[in-house]
């Protein structure tokens, strides 16, 4: 009983010091306890296709550590979105959209952010037309 309190405190603590979130359902994707269909992953960058897809290519790309949105950019996790970004060109080469595609990221409920927990949409895979807004 005192063993699992004991591990249970120390995998929080764990949580914390890499910036997992654990009601964060990307989160629990990056983790491996909720599946995903999974393109890209590297030390910093998770990525996989959305479950409901608003392109014939429509991939979510994430940094691993948990940040709420664009909003909590800070000069000490900025790096994180640039790696996304790289992230999403590598993808767009791989997922053949050399016509060309968008990156999207939604910040706050005006903007219909769901998850709130960073994350970049590429999409691609058809004409996507002058709109900014779908
Ligand atoms: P946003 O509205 O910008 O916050 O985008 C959230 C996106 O996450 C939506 O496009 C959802 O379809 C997608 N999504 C939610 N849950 C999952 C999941 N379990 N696996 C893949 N994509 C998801
Ligand atoms: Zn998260």
């Amino acid at each position: 009983m005192f063993e699992n309190v004991k591990s249970q405190t120390s995998d929080t603590a764990k949580a914390k010091a890499v910036g997992i979130m654990s009601d964060c359902i990307f989160c629990k994707i990056i983790s491996g306890e909720i599946p995903a269909l999974r393109v890209y992953e590297d030390d910093n960058v998770f990525a996989f296709r959305d479950i409901a897809p608003q392109a014939p290519v429509h991939i979510l790309i994430v940094p691993k550590e948990h940040i709420a949105s664009v909003s909590e950019l800070n000069p000490e996790n900025s790096r994180l979105a640039a790696k996304c970004l790289e992230a999403a060109a590598k993808l767009a080469e791989s997922e053949g959209l050399g016509g060309g595609y968008r990156v999207i990221t939604n910040a706050g409920p005006d903007a219909g952010q769901t998850v709130f927990h960073l994350h970049f949409h590429l999409l691609g895979g058809k004409p996507l037309g002058a709109s900014l807004i779908m």
